[in-house]
């Protein structure tokens, strides 16, 4: 019998998960000869998540779960999930049901039926969205999708249904700083996409300011692009060639016009813009050198403090 492990990863979700519980629940009902298998990931949690989890899995043993020992983020819960899973399927899952549960036989159908090796989901709108958030959510993917051969959709849910090979294929990407969208373009396979209007989450609050959006975002280009080093040597170039014109330019007028002392509010303003690029290229260098710095630690991507699987 086939098996489908359905991967949620949960940070203070303690309101969500029992909704989230009976909701999918309801929906696994109408799979004919199909097992189940709940991995839960605690990604830290400082409520009740981990005994609201332990509950549910003292009346159902389909439930299983992982305990981080601190919070390690999404991206972390998300590995440590696919780590455990033992489905021939595997699905990821937010636990607020902004993932809707109803989805899921047209995304297995679609693997099983039409030969995809994975379905991914996207929301064709934002509503319910703060305006200044979906602005740039969008801009992020026209930057990002010009700065990478990776293709990234806009609107990409982490919410995919995959065979094991696409599993293991993801498994295989060790690195530490993990953009998992991404990851999960750059494997490739046979992709069919999914489009639903977006949901509000059930309960409790998201774990995502703004600021925060902004690092992932940024997380995403330097994980996935190299192109804003190429743009710090182009302006560097610019510069060298400006200033070879303004030296010409000078000698010229020195020669005509003799030398009065003037030009000193120009020289500042110079002298202020070509240390702002500086400072701007070297923050850009800084960004992939503290990437690597973390990879070549080879820190784990997370550590477990309790997990049962049985
Ligand atoms: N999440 C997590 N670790 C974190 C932050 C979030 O495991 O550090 C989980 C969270 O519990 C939820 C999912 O990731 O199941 C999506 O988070 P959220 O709903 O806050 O994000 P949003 O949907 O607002 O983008
Ligand atoms: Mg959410």
């Amino acid at each position: 019998m086939p098996k489908i492990s359905i991967i949620v990863s949960c940070y203070n979700e303690e309101k969500a998960i029992p909704l989230f519980y009976q909701e999918v629940e309801k929906n696994i009902k109408d799979f004919e000869n199909t097992e189940f298998e709940y991995i839960f990931v605690n990604d830290g949690s400082s409520d009740n998540t981990l005994s609201v989890i332990k509950d549910l899995k003292s009346k159902d043993n389909k439930v299983k779960y992982v305990s981080f020992s601190r919070n390690f983020g999404k991206e972390a819960a998300i590995y440590a999930g696919l780590e455990h899973a033992t489905g021939d399927y595997i699905t990821l899952m937010d636990a607020d049901l902004q993932d809707p549960p109803h989805l899921l036989k047209d995304m297995y159908k679609a693997i099983t039926e039409e030969g995809y090796d994975a379905v991914g989901t996207r929301r064709v709108s934002r509503k319910g969205e703060p305006v200044i958030r979906s602005f740039f959510a969008r801009m992020f993917y026209k930057i990002i999708n010009k700065m990478s051969k990776i293709e990234m959709v806009d609107g990409a849910r982490d919410y995919v249904l995959m065979t094991r090979q696409v599993a293991n294929a993801i498994l295989s990407l060790k690195e530490y700083n993990r953009y998992t969208k991404g990851l999960f373009s750059f494997v490739g396979f046979k992709v069919k996409w999914l489009e639903y209007e977006n949901v509000q989450r059930v309960a409790g609050e998201t774990k995502w300011s703004f600021w925060k959006l902004f690092i992932y975002a940024l997380e995403g280009i330097t994980a996935f692009s190299t192109k804003p080093l190429i743009f710090s040597s182009f302006i560097g170039l610019l510069f060298c060639l400006i200033a070879f014109l303004l030296i010409l330019l000078i000698i010229i007028k020195t020669l005509l016009l003799g030398d009065p002392t003037s030009g000193w509010p120009s020289l500042v303003c110079i002298i202020f813009m070509v240390s702002g690029v500086q400072l701007f290229s070297i923050g850009i260098i800084g960004q992939y050198l503290s990437k690597t710095y973390l990879e070549v630690k080879h820190r784990p991507i997370y550590i477990v403090k309790e997990e049962n699987m049985d």
